[in-house]
């Protein structure tokens, strides 16, 4: 009797048996194969030290472009930033005494413009791993909250705790504006919240080895520490820096004050003001110089305006109604979009002030109908047209869109 030679079910007790040259395989061994290959695969692939392939500037550019839409000075800042970063891992024996300096960066701009979209591109294009930390989960050792080293073990759980890849790895350090102390003169009591945690930053920044708790947090107190070394780490703080344009304006007006004023006044660009971020205003907000002196790469993000939320509707590789097409034509359905329809999305993140992240809640909210009936369905294709977005829209309470 024909039976799988792999797992011994007999055809009976299978949906398909395909035959080979001398034997038979089941469907359900030709899944398990095919995920202990997948598998396989992944882990070769995963975090391959020898992979990192050099890619130039332009080149790394033009890979983040495929995922990120605009923010074309960041893309410029960090590909160079990059670049050299991974230059300087291949050269670890400099055979003269020029070594070069870790090029960690700080990304200035509003949430929801692509700070960590851009670092999540950067570790995706390395294959190396890439995790993200919320600063405001971090406090000194000793006080309530996460420990600074927790930051490199969620490091080590992404590189399946292979040290060696962590130590290649990007961290990206969200929220670092709300670790600024509360002023700019260093107070003499001790602000726990902020510089504190700041300082406990410094040496994880500036490469060090740091003794890192394998489960994090402290409750698991007997386990054994794995030493890290960070000196190759690449990390990449990102901020909203609520009003730092303010501070950037007054430095730009002091400046100007005395000398050749009302012709530098002219090609100042009032509208983007993020644009002049210089290190001295990331201290005016309460960053520490030690901190700003080891994020040497400073770059901004501009807000986002139509044209761009509109790009990032279709444009990515990724984009939201790619997804939501691939969703679609799993269930055979084939998904299309008014014109209309996207500009409609794009005037409501506008006017709710949502921004990209408010893109996903509000097509989702579009969708949900469509998505819970269609797949029960015998319609074959779906098309979202303007009056059919603007239905479901205006049954919903706008409110509960907002984004955190
Ligand atoms: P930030 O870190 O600046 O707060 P994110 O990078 O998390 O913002 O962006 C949130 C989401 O918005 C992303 O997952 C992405 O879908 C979308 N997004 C934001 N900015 C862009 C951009 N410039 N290009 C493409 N998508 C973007």
């Amino acid at each position: 009797m024909e039976k799988c030679s792999f797992c011994g079910r007999t055809k009976k007790e299978v949906n398909v048996l395909i035959a080979g040259v001398s034997g038979h395989i089941c469907d359900s061994c030709i899944e398990q194969a095919h995920q202990i290959i997948a598998e396989e695969t992944k882990e070769k692939e995963s975090f391959d030290i020898n992979d990192i392939k050099l890619l130039k500037p332009i080149e790394i550019k033009a890979f983040i472009d495929q995922y990120v839409i605009g923010q074309d000075d960041a893309k410029k800042v960090l590909a160079v930033a990059v670049y050299n970063h991974y230059k300087r891992l291949s050269q670890q024996k400099p055979d003269d005494d020029v070594e070069i300096e870790k090029s960690n960066i700080i990304m200035v701009g509003e949430t929801g413009t692509g700070k960590t979209l851009l670092a999540r591109t950067i570790a995706k294009m390395l294959h190396v791993p890439f995790t993200i930390v919320d600063a405001t989960i971090l406090t000194e050792a000793g006080y309530v909250g996460e420990d600074i080293e927790t930051i490199l073990t969620r490091l080590l759980q992404v590189a399946d705790y292979d040290v060696q890849a962590a130590e290649r790895g990007i961290v990206f350090i969200d929220e670092i504006d709300k670790i600024s102390r509360k002023s700019d003169n260093p107070s003499i009591t001790r602000d726990v919240s902020g510089e504190g945690v700041q300082q406990g930053l410094l040496k994880l920044l500036e490469g060090s080895i740091v003794n890192v708790p394998p489960q994090g947090g402290r409750k698991h107190p007997d386990q054994k520490l794995i030493p890290v070394n960070t000196k190759n780490i690449l990390f990449v703080a990102g901020g909203a820096f609520d009003g730092i344009e303010r501070k950037i304006g007054q430095r730009l007006n002091t400046k100007m004050v005395g000398y050749s004023a009302s012709a530098a006044k002219e090609v100042i660009d009032r509208d983007n003001l993020l644009q002049y971020i210089a290190p001295q205003d990331l201290k005016s907000f309460g960053l520490i110089p030690e901190i700003i002196g080891r994020l040497p790469v400073l770059t901004y993000l501009s807000p986002l305006d139509r044209k761009a939320l509109r790009n990032i509707l279709t444009e990515p590789k990724n984009s939201i109604t790619k997804q939501y097409k691939k969703l679609f034509k799993m269930d055979n359905i084939k998904l299309s979009f008014d014109i209309k329809a996207l500009d409609y999305i794009v005037d409501k993140a506008l006017e709710f002030k949502l921004g990209a992240r408010g893109l996903r809640s509000i097509c989702e909210t579009i969708m949900i109908d469509a998505m819970f009936e269609l797949p029960s369905g015998t319609e074959k294709s779906f098309k979202l047209t303007l009056e059919y977005a603007k239905k479901k829209i205006s049954k919903t309470n706008m409110k509960k869109l907002r984004v955190a």
